[in-house]
C-alpha cells in the first residue's frame, strides 16, 4: 500500500517561447499582446507550471504523460482541461488542494492588470476560492532569454490535503 500523508507539497516550472501570430493566453485569460506563445496546446506556461505542481505533489508523472505534444487530437487545447484533468487525477489519490501559489515571469506586457482575472479563472477550474490561488507577475530585470522577452516562464507550488473520507 503506498503511503498516503496529511499533507503533501508540489513544485511545477514551465517555459514558453514568445513567437508573432499566437495569442497569449496565460492563467486561461487572453492578454492582449502582439505576440504570443509557442506551443502544442495554448501554450499557457502559467496552467501548465500549476498543473505540474498538483500531478507533482500526488507523485504522478507530469503533464505531457497526459497530454502528449505528439497527440494531434490536442492541437491548440485549452489548458484549463489540462489543470481540470490534473485536479481530476489528484482527487483520485485522495488529495484536495488547499492553495496554490505561482509567479509568473515576463519582460512584457505588463500583467498586473490581469490578476485577478487569473486567479479567478484558476480558481473556478479547480473548484477553488480565488484568495487560495496567489499569483505574483514579475520582470527578470532585463536580464537573460526572459528578460529579452524571447520566452515567458512560470514556477508554481501547492499543497494538498488528505481527504477525510
Ligand atoms: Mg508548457
Amino acid at each position: 500500500m503506498s503511503p498516503t500523508p496529511p499533507f503533501r507539497i508540489g513544485h511545477g516550472y514551465d517555459i514558453h517561447r514568445v513567437v508573432e501570430g499566437r495569442p497569449l493566453v496565460l492563467g486561461g485569460v487572453t492578454i492582449p499582446w502582439d505576440k504570443g506563445l509557442d506551443g502544442h496546446s495554448d501554450a499557457d506556461c502559467l496552467t501548465h507550471a500549476l498543473a505540474d505542481a498538483i500531478l507533482g505533489a500526488v507523485g504522478l508523472p507530469d503533464i505531457g504523460h497526459f497530454f502528449p505534444n505528439t497527440d494531434p487530437s490536442i492541437k491548440n487545447i485549452n489548458s484549463q482541461l489540462i489543470l481540470s484533468r490534473a485536479a481530476q487525477e489528484c482527487r483520485k489519490q485522495g488529495y484536495n488542494i488547499l492553495n496554490a501559489d505561482c509567479t509568473l515571469i515576463a519582460e512584457q506586457p505588463k500583467i498586473a492588470p490581469w490578476i485577478p482575472a487569473i486567479q479567478q479563472t484558476l480558481a473556478d477550474t479547480l473548484s477553488l476560492h480565488p484568495s487560495q490561488i496567489g499569483l505574483k507577475a514579475t520582470t527578470n530585470e532585463k536580464l537573460g532569454s526572459i528578460g529579452a522577452t524571447e520566452g515567458i516562464c512560470a514556477h508554481a507550488v501547492v499543497l494538498l490535503s488528505k481527504m477525510v473520507l
